[in-house]
């Protein structure tokens, strides 16, 4: 989910993430297909990709023919271990693992079972801390001199624009700020804790693979998941539309009879208690 910018600041370091981005889905390529694919005016697209060159997210890959009578141009393409961040996919029993590269290519990965009390997201919190550190020194140990990053994790329940979690499958009777509590544990050494929600992030993960399949990206999506609960994502543009309350296309807790049993949260007989596992056995 994205802001528009506001400041020159905010116009640079957006226009220098449509530029990488660019490069990292559609390079190697000239200046100028990159200038002409992002609207960017071609001085715009020097200073930024020499800024990007500069930081070394970005190489020169060699000379290529011009056509006709043109000079041979030179090639952009992105240095994908320059970047390497800890991608964390949390459930209710296990947390998923992985370390992936500015190309989205995953790496070391691993698979930790944690058994977390109900209602205690410290202890969450200390089996996160811990997966994320180890995962993180095998990804310095792999990507030698790469800058890290930061932690992405994938949590089942809504998490507000403000990076807080409401989680019915862990017993949080309220919204908790996971990521403030792994950072308090990770200290600065890991970088950033970026949270969204796992049936948002799945939504966009088939968004992306649909355009790969189609060669055009679909319009809009919609996603529907049911594994411990019953969750969903809605993709429109390119980007996930959470809505006002950052709940929109999670169906599991809809009120599908109002007599029906409580639910944990807090309402009663939602679609989830119905269609979830534990209903079906
Ligand atoms: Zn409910």
């Amino acid at each position: 989910m994205r802001t528009a910018p506001e400041t020159p600041a905010d116009v640079r370091r957006h226009n220098l993430a449509r530029v990488l981005r660019h490069l990292s889905d559609h390079g190697p390529c000239s200046r100028g297909e990159a200038a002409a694919a992002t609207g960017l005016a071609h001085g715009s697209l020097t200073a930024l990709t020499a800024d990007l060159v500069g930081r070394g997210l970005v190489r020169e890959a060699g000379l290529v023919p011009g056509g006709g009578r043109g000079r041979p141009r030179r090639h952009l393409e992105t240095v994908p271990d320059r970047v390497v961040s800890v991608a964390v996919r949390v459930t209710r029993e296990r947390l998923h693992l992985a370390v992936a590269d500015l190309s989205g290519r995953l790496g070391h990965r691993s698979d930790v079972a944690h058994s977390t009390p109900d209602g205690d997201p410290g202890a969450l919190a200390d089996a996160l801390a811990a997966a994320v550190r180890e995962t993180a020194d095998a990804a310095r140990d792999a990507h030698p001199g790469a800058h890290l990053a930061g932690a992405f994790l994938a949590v089942p329940g809504p998490v507000t624009a403000g990076g807080r979690v409401f989680s019915t499958d862990f017993g949080w009777p309220g919204p908790v700020d996971l990521g403030a509590l792994l950072r308090d544990r990770l200290g600065e050494a890991a970088g950033p804790v970026t949270l969204a929600n796992d049936a948002n992030l799945a939504a966009l993960a088939e968004y992306r693979a649909l355009t790969v399949l189609r060669g055009a990206p679909p319009r809009s999506l919609a996603y529907l998941k049911a594994d411990v609960g019953v969750g969903g994502g809605l993709v429109v543009d390119g980007r996930i539309e959470a809505g006002g309350h950052g709940v929109a296309g999670e169906p599991g807790h809809m009120p599908v009879a109002f007599d029906g049993p409580p639910c944990p949260c807090g309402g009663r007989g939602c679609l989830a208690l119905y269609l979830g596992p534990e209903a079906l056995t």
